[in-house]
């Protein structure tokens, strides 16, 4: 595989393959980027790549060398976006499913570990460096049947904000996005590939387009240098919490 080189500058993507991710890849290219996008759905990631001049590479972020061998292909970033993740099953803790469980940690948290312990070196001798970690209003908030997400997009947010503190007066900047309901393939992974049950999770209202989260992390992204948005939440008008929605019947 040969390595990344590009004269824009580079923008790491991961979970690139669909929703959040990949539209985010196609707003960083917007805004200038020479995007890196990374997933499991390799094929994907390299219509995306073609689509908008960037680079593919197979990542699996449960697999701490498949995570080595991606860093091994990028020589040089100025952009991380932590977005790979999701959630499994809606359960009560006296019914938690451990291995549920175990995927959510792994994917959201260590996912997000391993990653940013990979490129964060690399981002800061950019001098400018900027790592964005898509977490969601589930790392504020604790809903029933939820604890599995919650706890896991608490802990991924508690690592990202530590990241902030411990990097200050470094060259790199650290946003938290933390949407609410977005329509993208999340609930049918959810939902263990059931359509029907997934569909009515938006039904009734509007929910944020993959593209409404992507145009807020390229906005953080292309503030002046000096100016580090710490936390966005963004969610659909009609959802007030993460129980609570409008919803036309
Ligand atoms: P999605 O459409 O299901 O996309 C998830 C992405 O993560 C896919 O590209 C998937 O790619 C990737 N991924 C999953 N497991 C991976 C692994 N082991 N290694 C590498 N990549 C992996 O869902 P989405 O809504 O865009 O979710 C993106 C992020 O936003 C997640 O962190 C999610 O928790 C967060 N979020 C979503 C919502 C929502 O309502 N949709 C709300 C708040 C936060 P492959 O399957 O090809 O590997």
């Amino acid at each position: 595989m040969t390595a990344v080189t590009a004269q824009r500058p580079t923008a790491v993507v991961t979970g690139a393959s669909a929703g959040i991710g990949a539209a985010t890849a196609r707003a960083l290219a917007a805004a200038g980027f020479h995007v890196v996008l990374g997933a499991r759905r390799l094929q994907r990631c390299e219509e995306i790549a073609r689509e908008i001049d960037g680079t593919a590479l197979p990542l699996d972020v449960l697999d701490p060398d498949s995570v080595a061998a991606f860093a091994d292909g990028i020589d040089a970033a100025r952009v991380l976006v932590n977005n790979a993740g999701g959630a499994r099953g809606v359960d009560p803790v006296l019914e938690a499913d451990e291995e549920k469980w175990r995927w959510m940690w792994e994917a959201n948290v260590l996912g997000t570990l391993r990653l940013t312990k990979a490129l964060l070196p690399m981002l800061i001798d950019s001098g400018d460096g900027h790592v964005v970690t898509v977490t969601s209003i589930a790392a504020l908030e604790a809903y029933d049947n939820g604890s599995g997400y919650t706890s896991a997009k608490h802990a991924q947010a508690a690592l990202h904000r530590t990241l902030r503190g411990e990097h200050l007066g470094q060259p790199v900047r650290f946003t938290e996005v933390a949407p609410g309901m977005v329509e993208t393939e999340f609930s049918l992974v959810r939902f263990g590939g059931d359509a029907e049950r997934a569909d009515r999770v938006y039904r009734g209202l509007t929910p944020l387009s993959a593209g409404d989260v992507a145009d807020v992390i390229a906005f953080a992204v292309t503030r002046p240098s000096h100016v580090n948005i710490d936390q966005i939440v963004l969610k659909p008008r009609d959802q007030h919490s993460a129980m609570r929605a409008h919803r036309e019947s």
